[in-house]
C-alpha cells in the first residue's frame, strides 16, 4: 500500500521525505506545475531571487536540523543589519532586543527614539504596576496596550506584527504568535521581563536566518531527496474518502484513484478544508476566513544612493504613516551579503509589499520608495510582481476556530494534516508540522 502526500509545499515535501525514510512507498500529488508552494523564486535582472519566503525563524531548531540534513548547513547565513519603522513623520531603527516589537527595556534610548519619552515612561509602568489579570491574555493588542500603552502598540508592535503576519495585534492570539509569553508574564510579573526571559532562552544570534542563494534552495534540496518517491505535478486531488470497509483511503484525482493506507494532507487551508468534507464533515463545513492577498514587487535597480543602506534591511510601515501605499520594503542586497556579492557595484534588489492583488505603477512605487528609504531610487532595470493568496490565514479567527475543532475531531486513522494553516505561518512551524504529520498515523 501507498502513503499519499497531498500538496508539494514545504510541509508536504518534508512529510514525503520523512515517510520515505520510514520505508513507505510515497506518492506526492501537487496541484500546480511546480513544488514549493509559497517558497518560490523568480529570475530577475540576471539573478534568481526569492519571491515568497526569504528567511526562516531559528526558533525550535526544526528548519536548521532539516537544512543540515540536506547538506546545506554551511550555507546558512545571518542577515546584516536590522529593520526600521516608518512613523507618521520620520523613519527610525527598530529597537534592539525586543520580541515582535515589544521592548525588553522600555527606557532604552532606541525605544524612546520611536515612542518618545512619554511613551517610554508609560511602557516602563509595565515594570512597576502589578499584574491585575490572573491567567492568560488572549490577544496581543490588548496585552501590549494595557501593559505598555498605545504608543508601543501602534509604533512598534503593530508594524512588526502586520508586516510579518498580516494581522493587527488585536486579532493576533498570544499563544499562537508568541508561544511561552503568557507563562513568562505570569512567572516574571511583567511583559518586558517576559520578553527578556524569552530572548535569553532563545539561541544566541539572529532570530531569523537565510540561505546563500536564497531560501528556495531548500525546496530544490527537498525535491532532490525525493528521488525514490512518485512525485506528480499538475495533479490536484479532488477528494479523499475513507475506505468504506476497513482501513485506508481512496484519493481521487482526474487521472486515477489511488488507494492509500496513509494520507498526509498538506494542501493550503482552502483546499485542505474542501478535501476534509468526507473525513471531517463538521470541520469542513465551518465558516471560512477571508483570504489574505498581497503583492510583492521585486525590483533590481542601479543606484549608488542605496549603497549606504539608508534604512538598514528595510522598513515596516506603522499605521499612522498615511502618505505611502506600501506596507513594507525589504532592501534585500543590504540584508543579504551573498546577494550583494553576486551583483555588480551599486546594483540593488528591493522588495516592496502591497496589500491586495495588484501593486501600483512604477511612479507610485518609486514615490513610496523615496519616502520610505529617504533617497530617490532610479535606475530600475527590472520589475516583477508576484501575487500571493492565502485562503486560510493562520491567525484569522475562523482558521483558529477550525483548527481547534480539528484538534477535537477524531480523524480516521492514517489521515493527518500539515501546513501553515494548521501549525502557524512560517517555515519554522511548517517544517515541524510536516515532520509531525509523517510521524503520526
Ligand atoms: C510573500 C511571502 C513571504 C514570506 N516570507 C516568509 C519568510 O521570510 N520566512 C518564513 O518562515 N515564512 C515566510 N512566509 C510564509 C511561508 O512561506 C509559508 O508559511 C509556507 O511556505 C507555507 O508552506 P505550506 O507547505 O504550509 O503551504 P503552501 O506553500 O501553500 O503549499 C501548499 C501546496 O499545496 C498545493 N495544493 C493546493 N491544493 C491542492 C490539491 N487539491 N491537490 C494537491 N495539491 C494542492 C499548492 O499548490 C501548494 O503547492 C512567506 C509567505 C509569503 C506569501
Amino acid at each position: 500500500m501507498t502513503a499519499v502526500v497531498v500538496g508539494g509545499g514545504v510541509a508536504g515535501l518534508v512529510a514525503a521525505r520523512r515517510l520515505l525514510q520510514q520505508g513507505e512507498r510515497v506518492v506526492l500529488l501537487e496541484a500546480s506545475d511546480r513544488l514549493g508552494g509559497r517558497v518560490h523564486s523568480v529570475e530577475l535582472g540576471g539573478v534568481r531571487l526569492d519571491s515568497g519566503a526569504e528567511s526562516f525563524a531559528v526558533r525550535g531548531g526544526a528548519v536548521r536540523a532539516l537544512v543540515d540534513d540536506l547538506g546545506l548547513g554551511a550555507d546558512v547565513v545571518d542577515p546584516t543589519g536590522s529593520a526600521w519603522v516608518a512613523l507618521a513623520d520620520r523613519e527610525v531603527p527598530l529597537p534592539a532586543g525586543g520580541l515582535l516589537g515589544i521592548p525588553s527595556s522600555p527606557l532604552a534610548t532606541d525605544v524612546a527614539r520611536v515612542v518618545g519619552t512619554g511613551g517610554s515612561l508609560r511602557a516602563y509602568a509595565d515594570r512597576v504596576v502589578p499584574l491585575l489579570k490572573v491567567g492568560r491574555y488572549e490577544h496581543l493588542g490588548p496585552l501590549v496596550r494595557r501593559r505598555m500603552g498605545r504608543r508601543v502598540l501602534d509604533r512598534l508592535v503593530t508594524p512588526v506584527v502586520q508586516g510579518v503576519y498580516g494581522v493587527h495585534p488585536d486579532d493576533a492570539p498570544v499563544d499562537a504568535i508568541a508561544p511561552g509569553l503568557n507563562a513568562a508574564i505570569t512567572n516574571t510579573g511583567a511583559l518586558s521581563a517576559a520578553v527578556l526571559r524569552l530572548r535569553a532562552a532563545a539561541p544566541p544570534g539572529a532570530a531569523a536566518q537565510g540561505l546563500v542563494g536564497g531560501v528556495h534552495r531548500l525546496v530544490e534540496a527537498l525535491a532532490a531527496s525525493l528521488a525514490a518517491a512518485d512525485v506528480r505535478l499538475g495533479t490536484p486531488v479532488l477528494g479523499i474518502h475513507p475506505a468504506p470497509h476497513g482501513p485506508g483511503f481512496q484519493v481521487v484525482t482526474a487521472q486515477e484513484d489511488l488507494w492509500a493506507h496513509r494520507v498526509v494532507l498538506a494542501a493550503d487551508g482552502g483546499a485542505a478544508l474542501d478535501l476534509l468534507a468526507d473525513a471531517a464533515h463538521g470541520v469542513s463545513a465551518m465558516p471560512r476566513p477571508e483570504p489574505a492577498v498581497s503583492t510583492a514587487v521585486l525590483l533590481v535597480a542601479d543606484d549608488g544612493r542605496l549603497d549606504a543602506a539608508p534604512r538598514g534591511t528595510g522598513v515596516l510601515v506603522a499605521p499612522e504613516r498615511t502618505d505611502v501605499q506600501a506596507v513594507a520594503v525589504t532592501h534585500a542586497t543590504a540584508k543579504w551579503a551573498w546577494l550583494a556579492g553576486r551583483l555588480p557595484p551599486h546594483r540593488h534588489v528591493l522588495r516592496v509589499a502591497y496589500r491586495g492583488p495588484s501593486a501600483p505603477d512604477d511612479a507610485v512605487v518609486r514615490r513610496d520608495l523615496a519616502k520610505l528609504l529617504g533617497v530617490p531610487v532610479g535606475g530600475i532595470r527590472a520589475r516583477a510582481d508576484v501575487v500571493w493568496r492565502d485562503p486560510a490565514p493562520a491567525l484569522a479567527a475562523e482558521t483558529i476556530a477550525i483548527r481547534r475543532a480539528l484538534d477535537r475531531a477524531a480523524l480516521p486513522d492514517g489521515l493527518t494534516v500539515a501546513g501553515a494553516w494548521t501549525a502557524g505561518t512560517g517555515l519554522a512551524s511548517v517544517v515541524a508540522s510536516g515532520e509531525r504529520a509523517a510521524a503520526r498515523g
